[in-house]
């Protein structure tokens, strides 16, 4: 696969003194694989559960264990990588990573180094504005969590917690096709939402189930790739942003000064939003990478990659084409609306038996904007999408208007209840009876002779007429029957 080079849009280099420069991105995502056992042992991975409760003699290394591979993983792992139209190879296998850390036992890590499960993809990233960037994937493979070491309950000492040692990792590596923070926030939502349709990991940052490492190079536009720095284990994409941001004018302020940039390893304090150095970089062979001598290589049969493929879900981008073409959503509309599963799931359920279009813009407009104003997820909606389905067919039946709908929308969402009833008992039901329409307007316009008079000459004025009905009729009255009755009588 060929990505041609793109030049950023110019609007995100960072201009100095002495010119502009362009950020250079990629990214290393690590998502915890959503399963409910360990990459080679069968400990449990709960979150949350008592410190070191849930450790295998394998997760605890203890001589002479073995480690057996987790079939449910690699199937996750596949899938993932189908996800991200990425090659999937037939045969992988695993590494030692050799590094001595006091949360991992083992004394290495087991990755894959040469032979990577999944290999060269792309994924299509939609960014705020309704552009979009396609950023080339490096690779994906599987490796296992260490454990964590807990430095803060004792002045004097450091707890080992080994819960989350051996818990499977899927390391996803971005070529550096991101010019911007707000690209490479983009792209982990991107990526976020693909795995969390494809149930292979719940994405859920502040548990760290989701992280990212950055590497952030600057250049001049069009010149020489810039020297690396890599800022560890960013967990909301707030930091991934303030972090790419920090960096860049770091190395920018460095090279305008003249300097030179250290390839290394970099730490993100999020207090003071500033990196600062962690080691200088190591490269590939300081770790002694061989292939792990316990395990036998993964070789991945045609027919089994084929039923993962004939069972996958129909993906985001899947989805909003099909948004677009079948529902004649816009672009945009259908981006948001799949952004999420839920969502999606949601919008679906809305829209079922009702206009594509009206089920769109009500959920859009009034509820994603009640959800944003409460700040509370969709998940917690206390409107069913089966109520604002409800809803959305009154609105297309003129058993209620739009405004009345508002009103049963906020009824619901604060007293709760059926949407049907709600608007037969308390008598909110559209008045399209054109009869007592007209006796409201005619005494209306009886009232305000001189108002009445006006409206030949100042057509606009109409509109007052309009108001007054509404009002009488306590927004019940038909918009477009007042309109068109009080037309007919003012003005033709
Ligand atoms: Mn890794």
């Amino acid at each position: 696969m060929f990505i041609a080079p793109r030049v950023a849009d110019k609007s995100d280099w960072i201009t100095t003194d002495t010119g502009d420069w362009e950020i250079i991105i990629g990214l290393e995502v690590h998502a915890q694989v959503a399963s409910k056992a360990k990459l080679f042992s069968s400990a449990a991975t709960k979150y949350g559960a008592e410190p070191n409760t849930q450790v295998s003699l394998v997760d605890a290394a203890m001589p002479g264990m073995l480690p057996v591979l987790n079939e449910y993983c690699v199937e996750q792992a596949v899938r993932t990588g189908m996800g991200l139209q990425a090659q999937i190879n037939a045969f992988s296998r695993f590494d030692r990573k050799n590094y001595f850390y006091p949360d991992l036992p083992q004394g290495y890590q087991i990755s894959q180094l040469y032979h990577p499960i999944v290999g060269e993809g792309e994924m299509v990233v939609e960014l705020d504005d309704g552009d979009s960037i396609i950023v080339g994937i490096e690779r994906l493979h599987l490796e296992q969590d260490a454990g964590k070491s807990i430095h803060d309950l004792d002045p004097g000492a450091t707890y080992v917690d080994l819960n989350r040692c051996g818990v499977a990792l899927m390391e996803i590596v971005s070529k550096p096709d991101m010019r911007s923070a707000r690209e490479a926030a983009a792209y982990v939502r991107k990526l976020r939402s693909l795995v969390r349709y494809l149930g292979t990991c719940d994405g859920d940052m502040e548990k760290g189930n989701l992280r990212a490492d950055v590497n952030v190079s600057v250049r001049r536009p069009g010149g020489e790739l810039g020297t690396r720095c890599e800022i560890k284990n960013l967990n909301s994409m707030r930091f991934i942003q303030q972090a790419i941001e920090y960096e860049a004018r770091r190395q920018i302020q460095i090279l305008e000064d003249g300097g030179e940039i250290d390839q290394e390893t970099r730490l993100y304090n999020t207090e003071t939003n500033e990196t600062r150095t962690m080691r200088s970089k190591e490269d590939a062979h300081d770790y002694r990478y061989f292939p792990d001598p316990d395990l036998l290589p993964v070789k991945l049969s045609k027919e089994w990659l084929d039923t993962i493929a004939a069972d996958l879900p129909e993906l985001p981008d899947a989805k909003k084409a099909r948004y677009v073409k079948d529902f004649g959503l816009s672009e945009y509309d259908a981006s948001v609306l799949v952004s999420d599963r839920e969502k999606a799931a949601y919008y679906e359920e809305v829209a079922k038996g009702n206009d594509k279009k009206l089920a769109a813009n009500w959920l859009l407009n009034e509820v994603f904007g009640k959800l944003n104003k409460e700040n509370v997820d969709i998940n917690d909606c206390p409107v069913s999408a089966a109520a604002n389905c409800a809803i959305v067919s009154m609105i297309s039946k003129d058993v209620i208007s739009g405004k009345i709908a508002k009103q049963v929308f906020e009824i619901c969402w604060t007293e709760g209840g059926d949407p049907e009833a709600i608007v037969e008992e308390r008598g909110l039901r559209q008045v399209t009876d054109t009869g007592a329409i007209e006796a409201m307007i005619d005494e209306i316009i009886a009232a305000n002779p001189d108002q009445a008079a006006k409206v030949k000459d100042k057509p606009k004025t109409l509109g007052w007429f309009v108001g007054q009905v509404m009002q009488a009729s306590q927004g019940k009255a038909n918009p477009q029957a007042v309109n068109k009755i009080l037309r007919a009588k003012l003005l033709d």
